[in-house]
């Protein structure tokens, strides 16, 4: 079984092709960091004019670079949300499109569910496992129940993990995006510089915050000598990981018991989403798990991020559970995961 996955739901215009036994045959990506550097951050009508520009090429690229063709192809998947709904009109319009004029069964997929899920294309990861989602719109933690099922345990009440990430970069002068320039900037920091608030820590239950900590970023630097060394930014970089590690570990911590009350055969934690790609998270939770006899599986970079693999593989488990849907399916620009009807 092979599907073609098409993901349009932020910045990166993507497409792959991947098998039921996990091998992906292509993963096309590309990211509109050019159109988008100058404002500081994603412009949703500028990302939904790239989207039409790119979605040809990138889809073209996907099929060729795959060595199939249209006929060992069974469906075709594309985000319908959430996202930036310009965006995403595109690539659920495009996927269609293709199904309708290839004779081939639609699949819509929940972004947030592409990133769930992917752990199970790249490692043997078995329902129900527990999932620190991390990205740029979305901080959640889950109990993963199959395809479609998932309980929240805890979500952030402000900004999301990746969110906060960028800002502190653009703080910073890092640039856009700004996780994987904060994370290289960390590793010549001090951590232990600048005492800043872990918000929520020690509460009970699992829920994060982190607008309070991005203010006492924005005060931090603002109180040091301007233009900011590289020393200080550094130790600025590394005391803002080091804040959203702890937080991160100790809400993990509490979602972990509620999940072992639950599930005590349960024995897997899997990080999702952008802020995935952070070793210094990864590490950090897997100490944890380490601890408490659990491990913690993420996917590899590359896959963390936006990618139509993580999509088409979305769209291969609810396909092959018998689900697909109608070319009336709706776009959305708000979808949470624990709204999904299980598959
Ligand atoms: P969502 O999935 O919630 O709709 P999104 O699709 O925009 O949001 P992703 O592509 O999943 O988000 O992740 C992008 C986010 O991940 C950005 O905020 C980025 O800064 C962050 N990120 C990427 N790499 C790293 C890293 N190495 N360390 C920390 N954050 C990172
Ligand atoms: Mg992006
Ligand atoms: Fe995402």
């Amino acid at each position: 079984m092979h599907i073609l996955g098409i993901e349009t739901s932020c910045d990166e215009t993507a497409a792959a092709v991947v098998a039921a036994d996990g091998t992906i045959l292509s993963n096309v990506v590309f990211s509109q960091l050019d159109e988008h550097t100058p404002y500081g951050g994603v412009v949703p009508e500028i990302a939904a004019r790239a989207h039409l520009d790119h979605i040809e090429a990138v889809v073209k690229a996907a099929l060729d670079q795959s060595g199939i063709g249209w006929d060992r192809i069974d469906a075709v998947a594309a985000t319908t949300g959430p996202g930036l709904i310009g965006g995403v009109i595109v690539g659920a319009t495009v996927a269609k499109a293709l199904a309708m004029v290839q004779d081939k069964p639609f699949v819509a997929v929940n972004h947030l569910e592409g990133h769930a899920l992917t752990c199970r294309l790249t490692d043997d990861v078995a329902f129900p496992y527990l999932l620190l989602l991390v990205s740029g719109g979305h901080s959640q933690i889950l109990i993963v129940g199959g395809v479609g099922r998932y309980k929240r345990l805890g979500s952030t009440i402000d900004d999301a993990v990746g969110e906060a990430f960028d800002k502190t970069a653009k703080m910073l002068g890092l640039g856009f995006p700004g996780g994987p320039a904060v994370e290289q900037a960390a590793k010549s920091g001090d951590p232990t510089r600048f005492d800043l608030p872990r918000p929520l820590m020690g509460r009970p239950g699992a829920d994060f915050s982190f607008s309070g900590l991005k203010t006492a970023v924005r005060n931090t630097v603002e109180r040091l000598p301007d233009p900011i060394t590289d020393q200080d930014l550094a130790d600025v970089a590394a005391s803002f990981q080091a804040a959203v590690a702890d937080v991160l570990a100790d809400r993990m911590k509490n979602a972990i018991a509620e999940f072992r009350a639950a599930h005590p055969e349960g024995d897997t934690l899997v990080i999702a989403g952008g802020v995935a790609a952070n070793q210094a998270i990864r590490a950090r939770l897997s100490t944890l798990t380490d601890k408490l006899n659990m491990r913690t599986v993420a996917p590899p970079l590359k896959l963390c991020t936006d990618n139509g693999a993580m999509i088409a593989w979305a769209g291969l488990e609810r396909f092959r559970l018998g689900k697909s849907d109608g070319f009336d399916a709706v776009c959305r620009p708000r979808w949470p995961l624990d709204t999904m009807e299980p598959a």
